[in-house]
């Protein structure tokens, strides 16, 4: 069986999705998932404001394509 070469690569114009977790062990809030990740991170801001937590996890998603390498 012959090994055949794939890329990976991301999906131009598919934007990019961002959720922003609090890591405060006793808060568990997160901004839910957005759009923009500027708004997930505004409300991070909003959030340290709020309650003086300022530890995040950010994740963010992308969309990728597998192509079969020439
Ligand atoms: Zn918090």
């Amino acid at each position: 069986m012959r090994y055949v070469a794939h890329t990976i690569s991301r999906v131009p114009g598919s934007g990019v999705t961002a959720q922003v977790f609090c890591m405060a062990s006793e808060c568990g809030e997160n901004s839910g998932r957005k759009d923009d990740p500027d708004s997930a991170q505004d409300w991070a801001l909003r959030h340290t404001g709020r309650t003086g937590h300022d530890l995040f996890c950010r994740d963010f998603t992308d969309q990728a394509r597998v192509t079969r390498a020439e």
